[in-house]
């Protein structure tokens, strides 16, 4: 299937994308095997943003996995190919200018992965709200600056749980590290926070089988046909706060 088909696919998902402002990219070194296409219910503060796309590339870093970041524009369509790309929608309101009014403690999808069929899809949404109001108790005494980095850095960390998700095409959780299955305040806020080495090592191993680019390889192929003839057996995956 060509990869053009799979980015339509992922412009018809990210429904109400007009909305979506383009925003500041970091520069790509070329060719990146992964392209992170991205679309937000409302523009976040540019360090919000930054933040959210350095933090991902910390994380990925040590498998040698490097992404392209792109803006889902269904007035532009895609004219780029990529090995393997995978589609988030960014859920409410990605900002922390001001606290948030929730709890900050109860137990909250802070993302999810669609699933057809058992199948793992390359389409997830991450809850900007969730995540927001969970880590608000860790930086209400900081300034806005640092509040914001610190949400870019949450929002990082539950969209690489998601792209792992994505990449494996598997629900499995691993024992330690971003690939848990439910991660603490701590985990999301912290200065670093990584995946495990087994995820490293599998992240690795998945990069390898990208060069060259191998249509069989790409995340999402089998489960194209799949997410078309069974629209209503589609399930989230949620991926919840623990403490
Ligand atoms: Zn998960």
């Amino acid at each position: 299937m060509k990869i053009r088909y799979f980015a339509q696919l992922a412009l018809a998902f990210a429904l109400n994308a007009l909305d979506a402002a383009p925003l500041p990219s970091i520069p790509d070194r070329a060719p990146a095997p992964l392209a992170v296409y991205y679309a937000f219910d409302n523009p976040p503060p540019a360090g919000v943003f930054t933040e959210l796309q350095r933090e991902l590339g910390r994380i990925l870093a040590p498998a040698g996995l490097r992404t392209a970041w792109r803006v889902v524009d269904t007035r532009q369509g895609s004219a780029e190919d990529f090995p393997s790309i995978v589609v988030f929608r960014f859920n409410g309101k990605c900002s922390l200018e001001n606290e948030p009014a929730g709890p900050g403690d109860a137990p909250l999808p802070l993302a999810q992965t669609r699933i057809a069929d058992g199948r793992v899809l390359p389409f997830g949404n991450v809850n900007c709200e969730a995540v927001r109001e969970f880590i608000a108790p860790a930086v209400k005494l900081a300034g806005f600056a640092v509040r914001n980095e610190v949400l870019g850095r949450a929002l990082a960390r539950v969209t690489a749980h998601e792209i792992y998700h994505m990449l494996t095409g598997s629900e499995t959780h691993a024992r330690e590290g971003i690939a848990r299955a439910a991660l603490s305040r701590a985990d999301l806020t912290n200065t670093t926070f990584f995946f495990a080495r087994m995820q490293t090592d599998w992240i690795k191993s998945w990069v390898e089988k990208q060069r060259p680019v191998n249509q069989a390889a790409r995340p999402g192929n089998p489960q194209i046909a799949g997410m078309a003839s069974s629209r209503n057996a589609e399930q989230p995956a949620l991926f919840v706060a623990s403490h």
